[in-house]
Order: structure tokens, then sequence, then C-alpha cells
């Protein structure tokens, strides 16, 4: 299996992303969120690892990029807690940096901005998950994640350093963070041109982890998803007006404040009006 893979390699019927590669330079996560998709497929997730000769494989594999999007990560983030110090996804950087590809790093930490200077040396952007603007809820929601607070000024910090910033709003889980219209207009004022938002999805051990913390919500959500929602692509998933409802919301709130906007794997393309991913703002070439 090689390091830099076909993002999507199984072709999930709703998903929309353009073309791209991923890279995941560790192997699970300690962000603890609630609702992580991945912890249901990757084992002892919350054991954060770097992937076996990173280093070696990279520097072997970006030597025959000829300038796609490598997407940093998918399943995984590339700034768990261990990276302010291991220091590994910055190295994959370094290589990438003088490689032929396009960068889009996908990640909750605002360790990121350490990496400015690289992320300015090849077309790039970063795309910051940020649920909620509440940081008494995000410490619920991404209990080990940094703040909501910092991955604000990290997502400005971002940007005056020239690297276009995109925010996934995602996700969004009904009666928990489905008002985002405080939050979308502090995006805008900072300079964010893109929101990629989708609905919760639970899968097993996600809904123990959520049921568990927000006990009388899970039951309000229970028959929305268990009896009224519908199966989508591998995925049980609101019942469709309800997401379309939620999900037209936030696009209304960034459409009008000039924002792009996708959904992520929802069944709704109609919805977007930019690529989904917000890989439109890489850069096409070298700055
Ligand atoms: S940051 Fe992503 S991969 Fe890590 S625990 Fe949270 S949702 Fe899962």
């Amino acid at each position: 299996m090689p390091l830099i893979s076909s993002f999507d390699p199984w072709k999930n019927s709703t998903c929309t992303c353009p073309p791209k590669l991923t890279l995941n330079p560790y192997s699970g996560c300690d962000h603890g969120c609630l609702y992580c998709y991945a912890s249901s497929y990757v084992q002892n997730f919350a054991e954060c690892r770097p992937k076996k000769d990173l280093l070696q494989a990279l520097k072997r594999e970006a030597a025959k990029l000829k300038g796609e999007i490598v997407s940093i990560s998918n399943s995984s983030d590339p700034y768990p807690r261990a990276e302010a110090g291991a220091g590994l996804t910055r190295r994959c950087l370094e290589i990438l940096s003088e490689s032929n590809c396009r960068i889009q790093i996908i990640t909750k930490s605002n360790i990121v901005t350490r990496d400015d200077d690289l992320l300015t040396k090849v077309p790039s952007s970063v795309a910051l998950t940020i649920t909620t603007d509440d940081d008494n809820l995000a410490r619920i929601l991404e209990p080990h994640a940094p703040s909501s607070t910092e991955r604000l000024r990290a997502a400005q910090d971002l940007i005056g350093a020239g690297i276009p910033v995109s925010v996934r709003i995602d996700p969004i889980i009904p009666l928990v963070n489905d008002d985002p219209s405080k939050l979308i207009a502090t995006l805008a004022g900072i300079g964010v041109k893109h929101i990629t938002s989708s609905t919760y999805k639970p899968k097993p051990d996600n809904w123990r982890r959520l049921s568990q913390a927000l006990p009388k919500i899970a039951e309000k959500l229970k028959p929305l998803y268990f009896q009224q929602g519908e199966r989508v692509g591998g995925n049980t998933l609101l019942p469709k007006d309800l997401r379309f409802k939620l999900l037209s919301n936030v696009r209304e709130l960034a459409s009008a404040r000039g924002m792009k906007f996708g959904v992520c794997r929802e069944g709704l393309p109609t919805l977007n009006t930019a690529a989904c991913d917000g890989s439109w703002l890489i850069p096409a070439a070298a700055r």
C-alpha cells in the first residue's frame, strides 16, 4: 500500500470531491472527537503513531508527483498533540515543498501555523475544522483538540501569512451546534472564503461516545436517525428534508457573507456553490 494514495478509491456515491491524493503521516488520532468516523475502522485509534518508514517512503513517492493535490489528512489529523514535539508532519511538508504537488491540509489544530513558512513555498490551502465558536461545547465535542478560540486565531494567522483558509463546520449535530450564524459572521470577518459542512453520521462507536457525553440529546436524536433517517452511501443519515434544511441554512449564511459552500457526503450535491472540499482555494501554480 503506497503512503500517498488515491482519495476515495471506492468512489463513494455521495463524494463530490475533485480528484486528489491523500497522505496520513499518523495512524490514529488523539483529539478524541465524540463524532469521529475514523475511530470505527482504525484499530487502537486513540494511540496516535507515525506511519511505518514514513519519511523514506515519502521521499520515494514524492519524487513521482506531477502536480496533484495531496490532501493531508483524511483519516487522522496531521497535527495531533504529539506533532508539537515530533515534527513529523513538518518533515513531510519539507519533502513535499520540494516536490511537484499542491497541498491541502485538513486539521483542527493551531500547530499548523508553525508550518506557514513551508505552506507558502508550495501552492496550498488549509481547511480548519471549527464546529462551534463556544469553547465549552468544543471541549465536550473534541476534548483533546485545541479550543475554538485557538483555531479561529490560527485561521486569522494563516490568512495573514497569505495562505487561503476554508473552514469545515463538520459535523452539524441537531440540537447541539445547528445554529452557526455567529460563527460564520466571525469567519467572514477574518477572511475565510469557503465553508464545507455536513451532518453527523452515527457509527456504533461514535454513537456510544455521543450517548455517554450528551444522553438527553442522544435520546432525542435516536428516532431521527434510526427510525426516520435514511441509508445513503453506506452511512445512516438524518431524514433528507432535515439535512436539506440544516445545510441550506449554512449555505445561505455563507453566501450572504460572500463565501463559497460545499457539503460533504450528504447526497445533496446541488447545494454546492464550489468544489465541496474548498480545494479551489489552492493556487494553480507556485506563488
Ligand atoms: S481530529 Fe478527526 S481523526 Fe482526530 S479524533 Fe477528531 S474527527 Fe477523528
